[in-house]
């Protein structure tokens, strides 16, 4: 039987960097399951479609298949109607585009079984919001990863000012704070941690510091 190990948390708190980094110490297959979100924001975007405008999102879900894959690093690729979309999806636009397609009920069930499939087949580490709470109940350890609003924040502005982009620092804790708030108290799935997860907050760590704090949990954790 596969082990499933459970990530989730707020955005920013450094989930994908921490969790890739950790499964592949521990050699585990990492799922990025926002960038799946993020693919179905992307088309929205690429199509003209409001994210928020539910029924057009729903009546393109028909026309989208998203899809991992890896390249030769064992990086996860997310393919989007046959489309390596992976360089596109990190902007801000996409962020949010992807915050309000996920409260969308027939979306999130778009990606539920595809989630799902993965962890039957494969030992891996999945992060996203809600995998403990919703896509593995019987995950085998569940971890709550976060830190503060303005440390996300922070790292987040100097993540996108490092790629170049031009942005202001109290816009970005503005849009953590939104997305949190959408992912929060949305009615399906909202982002919380599950009952039975091991809360780890990294607003006082460096990254390998997280990345060793997240390792030694899963391992204590799932012998
Ligand atoms: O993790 P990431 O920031 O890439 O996720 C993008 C968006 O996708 C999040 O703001 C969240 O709204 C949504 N998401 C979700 N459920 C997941 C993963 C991501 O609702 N399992």
């Amino acid at each position: 039987m596969s082990i499933a190990i459970a990530i989730d948390g707020p955005a920013g708190a450094g989930k994908s960097t921490i969790a890739r980094a950790a499964a592949k110490h521990l050699g585990y297959i990492y799922v990025d399951t926002g960038a799946m979100y993020r693919a179905i924001g992307l088309y929205c975007i690429r199509k003209g479609v409001l994210p928020t405008d539910t029924d057009a999102v729903v009546s393109l879900l028909d026309e989208i298949s998203v899809s991992l894959a890896r390249d030769e690093e064992g990086n996860q690729l997310i393919i989007l109607c046959g489309e390596d979309v992976s360089a596109f999806i990190r902007t801000e636009e996409v962020s949010m585009a992807a915050s309000r397609v996920s409260a969308i009920p027939q979306v999130r069930a778009f990606l539920l079984s595809l989630q799902r499939d993965m962890a039957k087949e494969y030992n891996v580490i999945m992060d996203g919001r809600d995998i403990g709470t919703v896509v593995l109940p019987d995950a085998k350890v569940k971890i709550f990863l976060t830190a503060s609003a303005e440390i996300r924040a922070r790292r987040r502005y100097d993540e996108l000012v490092a790629k170049g982009e031009n942005v202001v620092y109290d816009d970005v804790l503005a849009d953590v704070i939104e997305r949190d708030n959408n992912d929060m108290n949305r009615p399906i799935a909202p982002l919380k941690p599950a009952e039975d997860s091991i809360i780890v907050d990294t607003s006082e760590l460096d990254l390998q510091q997280s990345i060793d704090l997240l390792v030694s949990t899963i391992e204590e954790n799932s012998k």
